[in-house]
């Protein structure tokens, strides 16, 4: 059996072991060593990476009793090799793991709700509650987690003997009777949990509440603790200073400056939808009925589909042929909208996109597509020119 120096301290992340057995494992080896500080994974942390005898470990996972190590080297069975854990690699996960012991136990006291979900990301961690809470509930919650980091709370691990254990009283209580770990925030939490926490709360830093969403009859709440809080508020941080460049309005008021560039855009759209149909209608205004066919192209300022629409349904009823709208010229040709109210589009689409090089297609009444063609030829198809 590994003796895991990872269950009594957080911190002890530097050791000296030796190696008892190193064997081929896929494209490299698992090692076996007499104690070890890698956690192998598992609580809803991940396994640790690091150096072994100044090879690289890719990961670490539990096999019965003992840790294996995985690393692309084989290592000397009998030697002594010196263990590294990353720090840069679990001391971010050891910050969220205990802000998220510490948030669950108050929560846990104050409402009685279990957490039934624990995930912790590269990012943030989420945590499932049987139970409902609000915004305002919640930032209390926050407020006195953040209390329990400022007064630097010991966390201490213990492992109770089987006859201590059915007098305690923690959460994920299982129906282990041995080697039951407790990791005790003092005066906030006990929970069962394997893996590897800060020994002081200060060490966290800080817990940020994220948000919430209502899961499964209860609460999934994001939360953010030590480096990653600060990366986090750096980012929401550079986020809005360039909002607040970018509508030139103090930081403090880029909501207000979202809302009036939102509005802006909410009347400049209404007031282009007004102008669309009055070019329509300047385009369309006194037509007279003709037996024929009807062409009309769109410069580029009135080159637009809803345009291109509003004067095929004006054109339509003076037109016993074929209305076609031609606009977004470019080296190619032209976008095209043809209709009819008398023939059939589907019969006749394809010798009008022979002739013009066209693709598109439609309804019966009207279709939709590109020609790749010019002007001239496109007028001398439809009004024999
Ligand atoms: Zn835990």
């Amino acid at each position: 059996m590994t003796e895991k120096l990872y269950e009594k301290s957080g911190s002890a992340l530097n050791f000296s072991a030796t190696v008892l057995s190193c064997e081929r494992a896929g494209d490299g080896y698992a090692v076996k060593l007499d104690r070890t500080a890698f956690f192998p994974g598992g609580g809803g942390q991940a396994c640790d990476v690091g150096l072994l005898g100044g090879v690289p470990v890719s990961g670490a996972a539990l096999d019965g009793f003992d840790v294996i190590h995985y690393v692309n080297t084989p290592l000397t069975v009998g030697a002594n090799v010196e263990g590294a854990v990353d720090a840069a690699v679990r001391f971010p996960r050891m910050q969220c793991h205990t802000a998220e012991h510490i948030v669950s136990g108050l929560i846990h006291a104050k409402y009685g709700y279990d957490n039934v979900g624990f995930h912790l990301g590269c990012d943030e961690v989420t945590m499932d509650f049987n139970g409902e809470l609000s915004r305002e509930q919640l930032d209390e919650i926050e407020d006195l987690a953040n209390r329990a980091v400022y007064a630097d709370l010991p966390v201490t691990v213990s492992f109770p003997s089987p006859a201590e254990l059915p007098t305690l009283s923690y959460r994920s209580k299982l129906d282990l009777t041995e080697n039951v770990r407790l990791v005790t925030v003092e005066g906030i939490d006990v929970c069962a949990c394997c893996a590897p926490h800060v020994e002081k709360t200060g060490e966290i830093g800080l817990i940020r509440l994220l948000g919430f969403i209502r899961y499964k009859g209860g609460v999934r709440i994001r939360l953010v603790a030590g480096e990653r809080a600060l990366a986090d508020y750096r980012a929401r941080c550079r986020a809005s200073q360039s909002i607040s460049e970018m509508l030139s309005v103090p930081q403090e008021k880029i909501a207000d400056g979202v809302a009036r560039a939102l509005a802006n855009a909410d009347a400049l759209a209404a007031s282009n939808a007004a102008l669309r149909r009055r070019v329509a209608e300047l385009l369309t205004d006194g037509l007279e009925k003709t037996d024929g066919n009807r062409v009309f192209f769109l410069s580029e300022a009135e080159s637009d589909p809803d345009v291109a629409r509003l004067i095929v349904k004006r054109a339509l009823p003076e037109t016993a042929g074929l209305v076609a709208v031609c606009y977004g010229e470019n080296e190619n040709g032209f976008r095209y909208i043809v209709a009819s109210e008398k023939t059939d589009l589907r019969a006749k689409l394809p010798e009008i996109n022979r002739a013009l090089s066209g693709r598109g297609g439609g309804k019966p009444g009207m279709a939709e597509g590109s020609f790749a063609a010019s002007r001239e030829e496109i007028e001398r198809f439809f009004l024999g020119k």
